[in-house]
């Protein structure tokens, strides 16, 4: 699966980590470093949700959403929006 280093959210640069060892969730996306970190664990379509979900944290970053919504209504709408990126498009190419 491709897994590019680097990733252009509206053109903010976004360094990729997949090997994380020892993390406790699938990913984690940090909004001081604009750094995501992808659990070594995640396999399969369970990788290609998980780097979907992080990405849409990094979208409501760079576009200022996250400023205006909680914690819990951004989790919903990454999941739903990465789960429906995920199974309309079969991302499996990731
Ligand atoms: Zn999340």
């Amino acid at each position: 699966m491709k897994k590019p280093p680097v990733v252009d959210v509206m053109g903010l640069l976004v360094r990729m980590s997949y090997n994380g060892e020892n993390v406790d969730e699938a990913g984690h996306y940090d909004r001081t470093t604009k750094c995501i970190v992808i659990s070594e664990e995640e396999k399969g379509q369970r990788y290609v949700r998980t780097v979907l979900h992080e990405l849409g944290h990094a979208l409501l970053d760079r576009s200022g959403v996250h400023q205006a919504i909680s914690e819990e209504l951004e989790e919903v709408i990454v999941e739903v929006y990465s789960n429906f990126l995920a199974e309309t498009f079969k991302m499996d190419f990731l």
